[in-house]
This record gives structure tokens, sequence and C-alpha cells, in this order.
């Protein structure tokens, strides 16, 4: 088969299209064919050799997999070959007491595909048969591609971890990164209020169509000061980061009194600034987050399915253009996911 494979870490040309042996599923696994493939921020940091840890090589990235099933490594009731599927991205153990919890990405044995084992920029990919969502027929392979990862990760820092509630002011940075455009939409279904920020007034207009309620510009405008005047100096109840050093300082600014930060990346950078005194005298919350579970993953499909969540997908690029994909991802010009498409 066709695979985009790294051998080294590196700049987007490391990304090579080359032919690799097909995967073949063990018991409990399955083959897909790969239709459509999404990109993640994680896809370039794997890259890089920033993702924290190293896979092994060669390694083909990709986290983010719709296609068809082609074989079944052993029968599984309700999966026959030639279904289409979208794939949730992390597996498990399945028997440990986190996965057993319904907690099964604090596995200790939790791996992401394409992090760590093999992914979707390739025709083909095996994963554990309990990752397949079967995906309804009104759905292209490129719109399901573009929802798992982000949605997941969107959905457990605004529904699990920060509990956000009916009338809450929400502050979401960066719209139209993949968490960005998540978050705008799962904040409007729980009936909060939204304040995306972006960059250029193209994508803030973008924001507003998602359902942003209220829109800044953090290339230009004073984001902690905006968000006091939005709010009557209230604050944000709930802030969700995923920028990093670039915002953090601001974004604990931003915060009401018992307001939530949670974060879920460090796009530009690992180091923010706290000063104390805020987190203690507000009675602040500030929490992590890494990806989620399955559970939360079926949860937010539901509503995608049911098309009250939908994807943003700002292009779609053969494999053999991944290279030119990374170099759009780290353009950051664009609004959305940006998918490859596997003939
Ligand atoms: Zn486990």
């Amino acid at each position: 088969m066709k695979a985009a494979v790294i051998h080294e870490h590196g700049g987007p040309d490391v990304l090579r299209l080359q032919e690799v042996a097909d995967p073949t599923p063990g018991p409990a696994e399955v083959l897909v064919r790969v239709r459509a493939c999404a990109l993640n921020h994680l896809d370039v940091w794997n890259r890089k050799g920033l993702a924290g840890r190293s896979p092994t090589f060669p390694h083909i990235l990709g986290n983010d997999i719709a296609g068809e099933l082609e074989a079944l490594g052993s029968p599984v009731a309700g999966l026959e070959p030639g279904q289409r599927v979208m794939l949730s991205p992390g597996t498990s153990c399945g028997r440990c007491r986190m996965c057993l919890a319904g907690e099964d990405n604090s596995c200790r044995q939790y791996r992401v595909l394409g992090l760590q084992v093999p992914g979707g920029y390739a025709q083909r990919v095996v994963c554990p048969a309990a990752n397949v969502i079967p995906l309804p027929s009104a759905f292209s392979f490129e719109e399901a591609a573009a929802f798992p990862l982000v949605f997941l990760t969107a959905w457990r820092m605004l529904v699990t971890r920060a509990e956000v509630r009916l009338g809450e002011d929400v502050l979401v940075w960066a719209a139209g990164s993949g968490v960005g455009m998540a978050a705008v939409q799962i904040a409007k279904v729980f009936g909060a209020r939204v304040i995306a920020t972006a960059g250029t007034e193209a994508k803030l207009e973008q924001a507003r169509f998602l359902g942003a309620d209220d829109v800044i510009n953090h290339r230009t405008a004073d984001v902690v000061a905006e968000v006091r005047r939005l709010t009557g100096k209230k604050g944000a109840d709930v802030v969700i980061e995923h920028v990093g050093e670039a915002t953090w300082e601001r974004s604990i600014l931003s915060l009401a009194h018992r307001g939530r930060l949670v974060t879920c990346g460090a796009t530009t950078g690992p180091r923010g600034m706290t000063e104390l005194r805020h987190l203690f005298s507000k009675q602040l919350s500030l929490m992590g987050t890494y990806m989620g579970s399955k559970a939360e993953l079926l949860q937010a499909a539901d509503l995608f399915f049911a098309r009250r969540l939908r994807t943003v997908v700002h292009a779609v690029l053969p494999l053999a253009e991944a290279r030119h994909a990374h170099e759009i991802m780290e353009a950051s010009e664009h609004f959305g996911k940006i998918v490859l498409r596997t003939e």
C-alpha cells in the first residue's frame, strides 16, 4: 500500500510517500481501508519529535480516520467488511481499573493512532475492533475524519472537566483551530454564551457563523479588557485554553471569580505565567486534560450524527501532498480541519 512515512523527526520534508507492506489484523482487530485522515497539531508535534514520546521509525502519522472495513481479524457482532466507519483514536488495555471505570484515556497502556502506533496517512490501517464507530451514509469520509480528536478533546474540556452550565460565559481562544471550532459549538449546545477569539476578520466571521455570540481579534484587541467589558466586569466562567505561552497569562486574567480554566495543549510554548494571588483570591480552578474516553466520543458523536455539531473542513488534499498539508497547518492561516484523501 501507499503511505506517507517518516523515518526521522524534522520539518515537513521528512514526510515521504512510499510503498509499505499492508498491515494484518490480529484477533479482535480490524483492517480499515482509509478514505480520509484529518491532520491534528499532534501530527506536527510528533513529526518534530516534541510529542513527549518518540514512535518507532519508520512511522505513519494520522490520528483521525474514516474509511471502510476491509477485513476482521476475528468475527465481531455488528461489524462486517464493506461497512463505512470512523475510528476512535485512542486504544487502551480494556482490563485495568481506569478502563473499567470508563476512564480509558488514563489507562497506562493508552495509545493514540498515529502517535505511538501506525496511523492513517496510508491506504490501510489496523486498529482494535472496539475503536470502530459505524458511519451513517449521509456523512462524507472527509467530514467524519475531521471529527473525532478535536471534538473528543473539546467535549471533555467543556462537559466533563469544566462542567459548563446554561448561561455561563465561555472564552474560546483561536476559534479557527480544530479544538476552537469544536469548543464554540459544544459550548453553544450546552447553552453557554460564547466569546471567541481569532486573528483575522475572516476567521472572526466564521466563528460567528459557528455560533459565537461575541468575537475578539486577539491580534489587535486587548482580550482581557474586552472579556471584562462583554461580561459586565465579571470575567469568563470558563476559559478554553490550548494556545499556551502566548495566551496563558491573559487566560488567567480573563477568568471570573470561581472561574475554571481547562487546557489541552501549548502550541506556542510550554511556560505560562500565573500570579498566584489571582489563583487563591478569585478561587480559580486550573485543569489539564488529555484526549478523552471512548464514552465521551460516543456522546459527542450522537450530536454530530444529529447534525447539531458539525465539522469545518478547510482543505482536502491527496495523500501524496501530506507535506504541503503540514505546511498549511503550521502557517495557521486556515479555519477548521485539513484532511488527506486516500485513493
Ligand atoms: Zn486500561
